[in-house]
């Protein structure tokens, strides 16, 4: 079988040999002609001048014996002087240019019969012969000779213009035969020419674009393709190579396969023996594996797409949680979502996690929607058990402290030093108590809704330089400085003044309380877009930064604050009063260096509300 070489090779080898032929024909035709031409031109041409030539110079020279005959003498031998050269070269010539058969015989004759000629000349020009006896040599010997000389020249010219006139009817049925011959070669070749265009085709081109489309082929996917070769040469052993590659693909791709099917089934598994509510969605947001739950209380089921199912949130989530790359909860409504299963009422609470590959670009998210009821519940309980023991703790300390009261105004009877000692102390602490009972009744009616809020516009400058006043004298006995700065043309907002008093208060006696002498404690205040922000600053001992985001719980109190007073509820309380007129409060600190607590509520001249909420 030939391989791409062997028939290239055979191809230009064909063109290669036509070429020869038709260069080597034309050179043989050519040489040919040339040939030919040569006959005409060097032999015939060259005998007919010279046979010519004889001829004249015979003439002539017979015309030279007629003077001398007639008494010209001079003339006479001045002619046969000139021309018996002209005539020897002439014959000279002929003698040395025969090419015809019976040319030498005839040459010879005139070579014999000239020398002939020359001696009986001698005679006709021997001025001491008598003229008669002159006369009759001339007529009886020298015009005979002349007529055979001039006879057989004439014979070898008519002989060779012949032969030129043959030559040439030659010469041009060769130059005929030579242009048939090429034409047929032309022909021939290019028909070759062809051929090997359209072998090339077939052999080389057609099995290349057959390899083509099969890359193509498993470009797209389609690695069952077989490529079809019929020759044994590279592009033969090439479509071999390939169907090995193809092969060798479709074996990775079987074992990449069962190695995906078997994480798919053992993370299938998993995802069934998962108790909460938990969904991986790809790119597009559709689900590709979800847990039993998932699917029973959301729908979120394999194939499913999450913008399809009632829950708006979920987009959202996902959406953020893409853009983010990171983990993002949900934020509405306290970011707990309820959902009836069998009748009972539960709660979730959604949170997204985005799937980075190797260069942190996302390929999807995990959907996690955990269950919080019972933690909800418990939070309840303990709301309520807090609320009940508070309320019924109030009535019996109220009791205490008035007989403790009515025992220190010596109501019933005098007290010793010591008794008035003992009975201060269960003053105080009753007093703590009291107040704690009080905070925590605040913060179980606040949580509950049983607390109102008399929401209006107010001047928030007022409440603040009337909570400023009150803790000036405070501050002036620990050796602080407590400034307002309030810009004139603050706007109203909608708040309830007494309970937003209570949060300014709080943040004003912990700044006072974690500031040493010589710190400052500084409010100021500013109008944003449809809000008006309060600032509590001080320069005091900062918290720590683990546990910035703790001081709005319930009893969180930073530790080692042992000897001062406070229950750590002033904060959680100041939390729920801002949130509870739609506003935010935080806190940026740092250790060592003081805190600046700030809230912010929804400015009057924006928020066209006004009554109450809860
Ligand atoms: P407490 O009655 O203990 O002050 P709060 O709820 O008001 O309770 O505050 C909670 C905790 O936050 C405090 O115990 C204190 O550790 C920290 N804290 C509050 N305000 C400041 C402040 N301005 N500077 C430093 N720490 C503060």
């Amino acid at each position: 079988m030939l391989g791409i070489r062997g028939k290239l090779s055979l191809g230009f080898g064909g063109l290669f040999l036509i070429i020869m032929v038709i260069g080597v024909q034309s050179i043989r035709q050519l040489y040919l002609l040339e040939n030919l031409i040569d006959v005409i031109l060097r032999e015939n041409y060259r005998s007919v001048v010279a046979c010519q030539q004889m001829k004249e110079a015979i003439e002539r020279m017979d015309s030279g014996a007629l003077f001398i005959l007639l008494g010209e003498n001079e003339q006479g031998k001045e002619l046969v002087s000139q021309n018996g050269p002209v005539f020897s070269r002439a014959m000279q010539a002929e003698l040395n240019n025969v090419t015809l058969p019976g040319e030498a015989e005839r040459a010879e004759r005139i070579r014999d019969n000239f020398a002939r000629y020359q001696d009986i000349l001698k005679d006709v020009q021997d001025l001491q012969l008598p003229v008669e006896n002159r006369r009759e040599v001339y007529f009886s010997k020298l015009l005979p000779v002349f007529y055979r000389i001039k006879a057989t020249a004439e014979e070898v010219l008519q002989m060779n213009q012949r032969n030129m006139a043959d030559a040439e009817a030659v010469a041009r049925t060769t130059a005929g035969a030579a242009q048939r011959n090429m034409v047929i070669l032309l022909f021939f070749g290019a028909a070759v020419a062809i051929l090997f265009i359209l072998f090339t085709g077939r052999w080389i081109l057609k099995p290349i674009n057959r390899l083509i489309r099969s890359t193509d082929e498993i470009r797209r996917g389609n690695l069952d393709l077989v490529v079809q070769s019929e020759s044994r040469d590279e592009i033969g052993r090439l479509s071999e190579a390939f169907n090995a590659m193809a092969s060798s693909l479709r074996q990775f791709r079987r074992t990449n396969r069962t190695r995906m099917a078997r994480i798919q089934r053992s993370t299938q598994q998993v995802f069934d023996s998962l108790p909460d509510a938990v969904a991986v969605v790809d790119l597009d947001g559709r689900i590709e594996v979800s847990t039993p739950s998932a699917a029973e209380i959301f729908g979120l089921r394999p194939e499913v797409r999450i913008r399809t199912l009632p829950f708006d949130w979920m987009g959202g989530l996902f959406d953020e949680a893409l853009k983010s790359g990171r983990m993002v909860e949900s934020q509405g409504s306290r970011g707990v979502f309820q959902r009836f299963i069998k009748g009972e009422e539960h709660f979730f609470n959604p949170t997204a996690v985005s799937i980075l590959d190797s260069e942190r670009h996302p390929t999807g998210i995990i959907l996690t929607l955990e269950d919080v009821t019972r933690e909800l519940h418990q939070d309840e309980l303990k709301k309520g058990v807090i609320s009940t023991v508070s309320h019924q703790l109030k009535t019996p300390l109220t009791s205490l402290r008035m007989v403790v009261y009515l025992l220190l105004e010596e109501k019933a009877g005098p007290l010793t030093p010591k008794q008035a000692e003992l009975l201060l102390a269960a003053r105080d602490e009753s007093d703590r108590l009291h107040s704690i009972l009080g905070n925590l009744l605040d913060i179980s009616r606040i949580e509950s809704g049983r607390m109102r809020m008399d929401l209006k516009p107010v001047a928030p400058a007022g409440i603040i330089a009337e909570q400023v006043d009150s803790f000036r004298s405070a501050a002036k006995d620990r050796g602080i400085t407590l400034d307002a700065k309030i810009p004139d043309d603050l706007p109203e907002v909608t708040a309830d003044a007494d309970r937003i008093g209570h949060v300014l208060a709080n943040l004003l006696s912990n700044a006072v309380k974690y500031t040493s002498a010589g710190g400052s404690v500084t409010v100021s205040a500013q109008a944003r877009d449809d809000e008006v922000c309060v600032e509590v600053s001080d320069t005091g001992r900062g918290i720590p930064a683990r546990y910035v985001d703790r001081v709005f719980e319930q009893f969180f109190r930073v530790p080692g604050q042992e000897g001062e007073n406070g229950e750590g509820l002033g904060l959680a309380i100041a939390k729920e009063i801002v949130e509870a007129h739609g506003g935010v409060i935080g806190v940026k600190s740092s250790e060592g260096k003081g805190s600046v607590f700030t809230f912010c509520l929804k400015r009057a001249d924006r928020a066209p509300r006004e009554g109450s909420i809860r």
